[in-house]
């Protein structure tokens, strides 16, 4: 989870006339620059943390996985501290309890080519299990204000010039994106309220 930057008051000039395009993440799975990829010769990484209420729901799906295969405990080091601050520099207490130095957090395993539940037709699990920060992306909230990541590759954010047209592109819409991003805070335990985790979405 390497230097993702976000870009607040998302604008840019046109390019070109937005469209609506439902299949725009299907056009970067198909050129290999999806955000479930590594990208050869940037400073991107994937984003891989995922909670047991995550993990719960991937099981639900695919009971017989094979649990020590598809996720990964990993330490909370100094960097990966720092990384998860970056995200939520309004909850820097809450991440500190969370995710503890020393103590560990869980995150999607990977292969060379990146997730591991990534197939050539694109994500294997249904959307409703899918990990909420692949729900969410590539937009982000930081003190209630929303943003998209500053991700080069994102053929959305590429062909967009504000942040109302990458709701148009991906389709999704501000209500649903801002729902998910409180669902993910609740379940990576930044939110104190666990009626949340219950049933937001
Ligand atoms: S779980 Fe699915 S959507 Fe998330 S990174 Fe993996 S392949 Fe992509
Ligand atoms: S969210 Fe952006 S980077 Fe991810 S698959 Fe869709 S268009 Fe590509």
């Amino acid at each position: 989870m390497n230097q993702l930057s976000l870009m607040g008051n998302f604008s840019k000039p046109r390019l070109s006339t937005p469209i609506a395009n439902p299949s725009i993440c299907a056009q970067c799975y198909e050129k290999g620059q999806s955000c479930c990829t590594y990208r050869k010769n940037t400073t991107y990484d994937m984003i891989t943390i995922i909670s047991k209420f995550e993990i719960n729901r991937i099981l639900q799906v695919f009971p017989r996985l094979n649990r020590s295969k598809a996720f990964v405990e990993k330490t909370n080091t100094k960097t990966f501290e720092h990384n998860v601050e970056e995200l939520f520099p309004d909850r820097s207490d809450a991440v500190m309890r969370s995710f503890m130095p020393g103590k560990t957090h869980f995150e999607l395993s990977t292969t060379e080519k990146g997730c591991r539940f990534l197939t050539p037709k694109g994500c294997v699990l249904p959307r409703d299990a899918r990990p909420l920060f692949c729900r969410i992306y590539p937009f982000w909230f930081r003190n209630n204000e929303a943003m998209v990541f500053f991700d080069t590759h994102c053929l959305a954010i590429k062909n967009c010039s504000t942040i109302q047209e990458v709701y148009l592109a991906i389709g999704t819409n501000p209500s649903v994106v801002k729902k998910i991003f409180i669902q993910l805070c609740c379940e990576w335990g930044l939110e104190k309220s666990e009626a949340k985790v219950a049933g937001i979405l």
